[in-house]
């Protein structure tokens, strides 16, 4: 049974979601707010987050920034207003999907089994790729076969990548995406750990393979998953 963790301060709307999901065969773990939220996500139980945007302590758009900060969290977002929809749009939190309240239950659990359906169709080709064995739950990475040793950081940077291959990331949307709220932060953080990240896969792979990380002058980085034998 999938369980989705759902982060809503507002009572009635709360047990009308979890009756429509539980409902649909879904477990439900309520938080109504941020913090209570971040401790029951720890465990890493969860296949799908529903926030509230308008949360009492922080909002459901910092929230979604530290839940992903662990693990690739699907998220779906309860908004009461359009701007709060220009906000999830902008700040490019990759949210799969919103619903505007009033919303009805049933819309709802509908786009929550898009979303997990979507991700399940995700969840292989992207693990392996161009020579990459992401162990997500694991939060490992294989390199040509061999384990990488990675830092928090470096870990964070290189799944993020992962998450889309080729696609080229801006150094804003992966200080965005790893290092959240840290007081670190600057350009050149990102630029660093790329640094250390590419010395790691050369020594794993080999001086003669061809760099995996590629920079894209002004825009950010790719991960160049035609580099070399699957
Ligand atoms: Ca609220």
């Amino acid at each position: 049974m999938p369980r989705i963790l759902l982060v809503e301060d507002e009572t009635d709307i709360a047990d009308t979601v979890r009756y429509a999901l539980e409902t649909a065969g879904f477990g439900v773990d309520h938080a109504p707010t941020a913090g209570e939220a971040e401790s029951l996500a720890s465990a890493g139980r969860h296949e799908l987050a529903i926030l509230d945007i308008g949360l009492p302590d922080i909002d459901g758009l910092e929230l979604c920034r530290r839940l992903r900060r662990h693990r690739d969290l699907p998220v779906i977002f309860l908004t009461a207003q359009a701007g709060e929809i220009d906000r999830i749009l902008g700040l490019e939190l990759g949210a799969d999907d919103y619903v505007t309240k009033p919303f009805s239950p049933r819309e709802l659990v509908a786009r929550v089994r898009v979303v997990l359906r979507r991700g399940q169709r995700q969840a292989e080709p992207p693990s392996r790729a161009g020579g990459f064995e992401h162990d997500l739950a694991g939060r490992r990475i294989r390199y040509r076969g061999q384990l990488l040793d990675l830092t928090r950081y470096e870990y964070g940077l290189l799944a993020a990548l992962l998450q889309r291959p080729g696609a080229v990331l801006s150094r804003g949307q992966l200080m965005d995406r790893v290092w959240g709220d840290a007081l670190e932060s600057g350009d050149r953080t990102v630029d660093t750990h790329v640094k250390t990240l590419r010395a790691k896969l050369r020594s794993a792979a080999g001086d003669a393979e061809p760099d995996a990380i590629r920079t894209h002058r002004g825009l950010g980085y790719s991960l160049d998953v035609e580099a070399g034998p699957a």
